[in-house]
């Protein structure tokens, strides 16, 4: 028997035995490593400690505590442990598959007596058993023949499909756990032993059907969440719960901000609170592009086919349009229009009204941009995921030269906006050159370049993202962090050298010759809908005073005070302060938790003592306090408290 040599992650190589596996690799280096040693990647493809190991490959290891060891951990807590579980409990619960996911794990069964959210608990408890087992898993290979005879005969159908109709004729896997014989068919790897798996935590079930196809019998999904320490899983359930609280759906109920009914699926019916946020968060951005030199605009919402047949989107978007016919009048054709899925050819045709020349670029456009497009019921997801949006749309048509000051300017001006509204921070990823691609490597060098330079210029971190970009032209995207840590999409940058050809704009330059302008497609928030949604969780419902629906709330505790009330809330009207007058015959009590509940900032409690004094008792939402000054004080200073950002 000879030796191998295996090529470490450092550089070195190793030296030994033949047969060697990575196990033995691991016992070479050190004691503790064989002790952490969770898998091997072999050549780059994660393998099993048990697996042998090849001369000449490059190996490293996967220890407890890494990214990749807590995804294996994940895995064998869904496919050995929580799939044994079952089992245990439920006999004649089949197994079907059982993938990672992002911070756990789930399992699909056939079962035929659903279960609820209340078995969770003794699930959990039949899985930290088995653990408490501490079974080694061994793997061993097998022919089609044998992994389909062991399936078949464990009455697993749902394993016996995978296995028929995979390509694979040879070398099934199987891993059995030593300790209580329970074997499953996987592509591993798998922790070699059960006592090294984490902390972990079921967090919800739901109903799944086998490989998504809606015509074979419903399956109940089984979700879990696992983590290394019990430190993480805490801190991840708190953000979970957290999570929960802030749901924009759960506090737009609360807030009386939004609803949504089936005659208009993924569209939203916004109520005075809502749109009154809305309306605030459309002006300042009005504002803010007015400052930045956009001109705005409005174009059509039903536009004829033949557009987006011109524009490519009939050809390569319908499937996501909404389409409408029409007989028109005196005439024997139907008209086909579709309702615009973007505002991008529409805005085309208003710089296409007259003829441009290379002084009047940069030529800005920005429309409120009301879009439609078809999502499947299942994605739909309250204002996060809708089908009807405006967009806080813009175009840019440039020249090539340009390109590096419009991309500066646009992102100094979404650095603003985030700021404003409350996000400090941003990621931005270019996405590069893809395969397939219109235009010369000439012109997309220089994009490429040209973007780059105008973030290198502003000192601004980014990613890369080779070969993702459109084949249009080269774009980057702008994701900003919330309060919990959550990352959001919400700006775009997209460099277009395919629509302006297309669609026939063009420039006079200073050779007096026609050119093609470049073509940007711009957003910060993405559209008001969403952005609201993000806003709102970010928030957990308590917005800046100059969002906020009812800036200031007056609530009577006596029927003497409500004169005064009254003068009060004319007075703020005045000064352009929303308000809420409460003259209800109710305890004060329960008016302050009423308006807590649907997160009003300021809640002034009038009684016979304010009247007298003139003065007023100021509660702020969050705080158990209240602070009496007098009247013409809080007006003062409140007036200075509710100024948006451009008037501060
Ligand atoms: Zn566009």
């Amino acid at each position: 028997m000879g030796n191998i040599v295996i090529k470490l992650p450092d550089g070195s190589s190793k030296e030994l035995p033949s047969k060697s596996t990575g196990f033995d690799l691991a016992a070479s280096i050190g004691a503790r490593l064989a002790k952490d040693s969770i898998a091997v990647v072999i050549d780059g493809e994660q393998r099993d400690l048990s697996d042998i190991l090849p001369n000449k490959a490059e190996v490293s290891i996967i220890t407890k505590g890494s990214d990749e060891g807590l995804e294996i951990m994940r895995h064998t807590l869904a496919a050995q442990v929580l799939a044994l579980a079952v089992k245990n409990l439920y006999p004649d619960a089949k197994l079907a598959i059982g993938p990672t996911i992002d911070d756990g794990f789930y399992y699909d069964f056939f079962m035929n007596k659903p279960i609820s959210s209340d078995d969770l608990p003794k699930i959990e408890d039949e899985m930290k058993k088995i653990i408490k087992s501490k079974s080694n898993i061994t793997k061993t290979y097998h022919s089609k023949k044998e992994a389909l005879e062991v399936f078949d005969g464990l009455d697993e159908g749902f394993k016996a499909e995978i296995i028929t109709d995979s390509g694979q004729k040879n070398d099934f896997q199987l891993y059995t756990q030593d300790e209580t014989g329970f074997i499953d068919l996987c592509r591993g790897p798998h922790l070699p032993n059960l006592d090294m798996c984490g902390e972990f935590k079921l967090t919800k079930v739901a109903g799944a059907y086998w490989r998504g196809d809606s015509t074979k019998p419903m399956l109940t999904r089984i979700y879990g969440t696992a983590w290394n320490t019990k430190k993480e899983l805490e801190a991840y359930l708190n953000q979970l719960a957290e999570a929960e609280k802030r749901d924009h759906r759960k506090l737009g109920k609360e807030m009386r901000l939004f609803h949504f009914q089936d005659e208009a699926p993924g569209m939203v019916f916004w109520h005075p609170s809502g749109w009154t946020i809305y309306s605030e968060l459309q002006n300042y951005v009005r504002k803010m592009q007015r400052n930045a030199e956009y001109q705005e605009i409005n174009t059509p919402q039903v536009v004829d086919r033949k557009l987006w047949e011109k524009s490519g989107h009939w050809d390569k978007y319908r499937e996501n349009m909404f389409i409408t016919e029409i007989d028109e009048e005196h005439a024997n054709e139907k008209r086909v229009n579709a309702l615009k899925p973007m505002n991008c050819p529409c805005h085309v045709q208003v710089y296409n009204q007259d003829i441009k020349s290379y002084r009047d670029l940069p030529y800005r456009l920005a429309e409120f941009g009301s879009c439609h497009r078809y999502e499947p019921s299942g994605t739909m997801h309250g204002l996060m995921r809708v089908r009807g949006f405006t967009q806080d749309d813009g175009h840019i048509f440039c020249t090539e030269d340009q390109i590096e000051s419009e991309t500066s300017l646009f992102i100094d001006l979404l650095s603003n906006i985030y700021s404003d509204l409350g996000f400090n921070t941003f990621k931005i990823k270019l996405s590069t050159r893809p395969e397939v691609r219109v235009g010369t490597d000439k012109v997309w060098d220089k994009a490429e370049k040209s973007l780059k330079k105008a973030i290198e210029n502003l000192k601004l971190p980014y990613e890369i993202d080779e070969g993702d970009g459109a084949f249009y032209g080269p774009k980057l995207d702008f994701v900003l962090t919330d309060a919990l840590g959550r990352d959001w999409q919400c700006g775009t940058w997209q460099l277009d050298f395919n629509l302006p050809e297309r669609l026939e704009a063009s420039y006079v330059g200073k050779d007096g010759n026609k050119h093609i302008p470049v073509m940007m497609h711009r957003a910060i928030l993405g559209s008001f809908e969403r952005f609201i949604g993000i806003l709102i969780e970010n928030y957990g419902g308590n917005l800046p005073l100059w969002l906020a629906p009812n800036q200031v709330v007056l609530a009577t505790i006596t029927d003497d005070a409500k004169e005064y009330a009254q003068s009060i809330s004319d007075e703020l009207n005045e000064q352009g302060i929303r308000c809420l007058l409460d003259l209800r015959n109710e305890k004060i009590s329960y008016k302050v938790r009423e308006h807590s509940v649907s997160k009003n900032p300021i809640i002034l409690a009038l009684g016979k003592k304010e009247v007298e004094d003139k003065t007023v008792s100021v509660r702020r939402l969050g705080s158990e306090k209240t602070e009496t000054i007098e009247l013409n004080k809080f007006i003062k200073s409140i007036k200075q408290e509710v100024k948006t950002p451009l008037q501060k």
